[in-house]
């Protein structure tokens, strides 16, 4: 049996050739979730993964999986991968690269003549990124039981197409496909990313160990006051609702935003009715995204945030209608302790990371030991054009993945099976 090896030559051309799904004539690619576009990319994807035999499913929720039967099939099998949506205007690496990377490793295996002990699935969650259908990790929400279909599939996208019609049409397109149930057990969920930020870039390490995963929630707040006109009402009687914001959005990010070093505190759309030049604000309607690494910190912190907004509002009224509540979560000490080994031998400078952004895998780490592998991406840039990662960090991730792939296949019994 042959030592399996990924081909980096074939990885790297996969992504570019499923960068064509969806190709925006400036560079990278708009493949929004359920979308005509990803329709092509999974029938790609289904193709490249016939040619060593793994087979195709979905489940209720829209996820793709592609599975290497394991010898000893009745385990809970091992999955990889990503998502392959993208924002609007996307780059070709983020979550495509998770996706392709967990096929290449599974090729390796496959050609390397193994047989694991477990299936192995490569997966493509369904709509990481939200921007069709808000808010995104609808897929892997679904499957770790975070949300409900009734919840999800009302959703619309900006044209009024709901997500139960996306779907609908992607899984007719698919129609031979099986279909495996939401949530079946899983031996271990590892996820490659690029890192979307440039901590591993400045810091000149390849392999990015992804220690957790920062907690975040989101508001949005509705500040109502009284309009009246701009030349006639008297200061005293007025319930201007966007002074009644600039109060309040002072005094959070004094008190919150700047708590410490580690908050990322953003109001981030800001809506103000009627936005007449010469009319006093009647309405104004905000979001607030604010995230921290420590659950008790963001905790206290969001206590506050609720207290400043009722503290500041008058003598205009609010609503505070909560969104995403998403606490921070650690990975698996014994995943992460596994690529510091394998980078050690590959000779891959590795570092401890965290991720500020969120990813399906924060779904999976509730249901089974789960990590992530970052590799850099030129600049920090993603969600853009010009998104870039470097064909030997590419080929870096993805070896380090065949080797956490192959040591969670190859284990027959883990974890109280
Ligand atoms: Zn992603």
């Amino acid at each position: 049996m042959a030592k399996p090896r990924i081909s980096a030559d074939r990885l790297w051309s996969r992504l570019m050739a499923l960068g064509e799904d969806g190709a925006l004539p400036q560079g990278g690619v708009n493949r929004q979730a359920l979308s005509a576009e990803e329709i092509l990319a999974w029938r790609r994807i289904i193709a490249w993964g016939g040619e060593i035999g793994l087979r195709p499913s979905t489940d209720a929720a829209g996820n793709l999986f592609l599975t290497l039967p394991g010898s000893m099939p009745d385990l809970p099998p091992v999955i990889a991968g990503s998502h392959i949506d993208s924002q609007p205007t996307g780059g070709l690496f983020d979550g495509a690269f998770g996706t392709l990377a967990a096929l290449e490793a599974v090729t390796a295996i496959v050609e390397a003549g193994i047989a694991p002990s477990r299936s192995i699935i490569v997966v493509a969650w369904m709509n990481e990124e939200g921007s069709r259908f808000a808010p995104g990790m609808m897929g892997s929400e679904l499957f770790a039981g975070k949300r409900t279909l009734e919840q999800v599939m009302s959703v619309r996208d900006a044209e009024g197409v709901s997500v139960r019609e996306a779907m609908a049409a992607v899984h007719a397109a698919f129609s031979d496909l099986p279909r495996l149930p939401l949530g079946f057990p899983v031996a271990a969920y590892i996820e490659l990313h690029i890192e979307q930020a440039d901590v591993l870039e400045r810091s000149g390490a390849v392999i990015g160990i992804v220690t957790g995963i920062q907690g975040k929630k989101t508001w949005e707040i509705t500040l109502k006051g009284r309009k009246a006109h701009a030349g006639t009402e008297p200061m005293d009687r007025r319930e201007d609702a966007l002074q009644a914001f600039a109060r309040i959005a002072i005094a959070l990010q004094a008190q919150v935003g700047l708590a410490d070093d580690a908050v990322k505190f953003t109001i981030g759309r800001i809506e103000v009715e009627p936005n007449a030049p010469s009319v006093v604000p009647a309405r104004v309607r905000f979001r607030i995204d604010l995230r921290h690494p420590e659950n008790a910190v963001l905790d206290r912190l969001a206590h506050r945030l609720e207290e400043i907004v009722a503290e500041k509002a008058a003598p205009c009224g609010f609503d505070i209608r909560r969104l995403v509540d998403a606490p921070s979560n650690t990975f698996d000490e014994g995943l992460r302790a596994q690529i510091r080994a394998s980078a050690g031998r590959h000779g891959f400078p590795a570092m401890d990371v965290l991720s500020a952004a969120g990813h399906d895998a924060r779904q999976m780490a509730g249901l089974a030991p789960s990590t992530m592998i970052f590799i850099p991406c030129r600049g920090g840039i993603s969600h853009h054009p010009d998104e870039w990662a470097e064909p030997e960090h590419i080929a870096a991730g993805a070896s380090v993945l065949l080797d956490l792939l192959t040591n969670a296949a190859s284990i027959p019994h883990q974890n109280g099976d």
